[in-house]
């Protein structure tokens, strides 16, 4: 039997219009109106897209949103005061610095100088510990692992109890994904196991996955064989693997493929996210969703 498609794409828009609605009650209600800046250094064509398309769902979910273009040559220096300047601004509740920075910049100093309660892409150090920690301490999830959890709860499937393998350990998917699937509340409570380059027997630990999220960067590396029937199967993985003619603007774009042979597992598993379509277009929608959280808590809402 083929598994049921869960789509980020219809999940995302579905959370952006909840948030629509949240939105436009904070503000008819509260008087609080959520604001986001995006901080671009440089012109890099990725960078700018990413930007871009986080400040439009910003903007058509009725935020103050605002998006500060920064020279390629700006200071270290120049740029840590930007940040203290939004961290200080009460109409600021979500600050992004879209990285890569330019070299002569230190990442780490630049992202740890944002207020842990703006840092609405969960990242900043307080807010990794504040995720271990779990329960009301947990504000700001990281976005990719957050919109992970609300595919999985979303297409119905049992998280308690559920025997969950992340298959990658990296900062921004693998550990905050097992982390929020671990914690004892709704959503989660899941006994979660950890694989990666030093395990020794990666198929055995999927075998026995009832949700397998796989977070490898490596196409095509969970054979379907390796899929117990019926489980929930995330694929956090987007890999380029060549090009092709775009029907629509002819032309050329990447041809994206996840880490599990999709064709192949469908058959065998009970749900299962494409790639692309499946946990890409939750990433932006959680930044929102902080972002909106970040307002209602400066505003003692939540
Ligand atoms: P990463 O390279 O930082 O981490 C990959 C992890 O996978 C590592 O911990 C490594 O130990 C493990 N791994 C790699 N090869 C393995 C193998 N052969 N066997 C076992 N473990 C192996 O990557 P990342 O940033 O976590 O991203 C992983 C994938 O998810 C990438 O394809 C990335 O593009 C994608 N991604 C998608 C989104 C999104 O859709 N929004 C967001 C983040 C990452």
């Amino acid at each position: 039997m083929s598994a049921k498609i869960i789509s980020g794409t219809e999940v995302a828009s579905q959370i952006r219009e909840e948030l629509k609605q949240e939105v436009t009650a904070l503000k008819e209600k509260q008087g609080v109106v959520p604001g986001l800046v995006t901080i671009l250094v440089g012109h890099n064509p990725a960078s700018v897209s990413y930007v871009t398309a986080k400040q439009k769902t910003a903007h058509e979910l009725g935020f103050h949103s605002i998006q500060d273009d920064q020279p390629e040559d700006i200071s270290e220096e120049n740029l840590l005061k930007l940040i203290d300047k939004y961290n200080n601004d009460p109409k600021i509740h979500g600050i992004l610095v879209q990285l890569p920075l330019p070299k002569h910049i230190d990442e780490k100093k630049v992202l740890n100088a944002i207020d842990p309660d703006k840092d609405v892409d969960g990242f900043h150090p307080v807010n990794v510990g504040r995720l271990m920690i779990g329960g009301k301490e947990a504000k700001f999830l990281p976005c990719t692992p957050a919109g992970i959890q609300e595919l999985i709860v979303r297409s119905g499937f049992e998280t308690a109890g559920a025997e969950v393998v992340v298959v990658g350990r990296s900062n921004i998917v693998g550990k905050p994904i097992a982390n929020i699937m671990l914690q004892k509340g709704k959503g989660a409570n899941s006994t979660v196991t950890i694989v990666h380059t030093g395990t020794k027997d990666l198929e055995a630990h999927c075998k026995r996955a009832d949700i397998l999220i796989v977070a490898a960067g490596v196409p095509g590396l969970v054979k379907p064989e390796w899929i117990k029937p019926g489980a929930c199967v995330i694929d956090v993985g987007v890999n380029r693997v060549g090009e092709k003619k775009s029907e629509k603007t002819g032309k050329m774009v990447p041809i994206l493929k996840g880490d599990v042979d999709f064709d192949a597992a469908k058959e065998i598993a009970g749900a299962i996210t494409p790639v692309p379509g499946g946990v890409g277009p939750m990433t932006i929608t959680m930044l929102m969703k902080n972002t909106v959280k970040s307002a209602k808590l400066a505003a003692g809402l939540a």
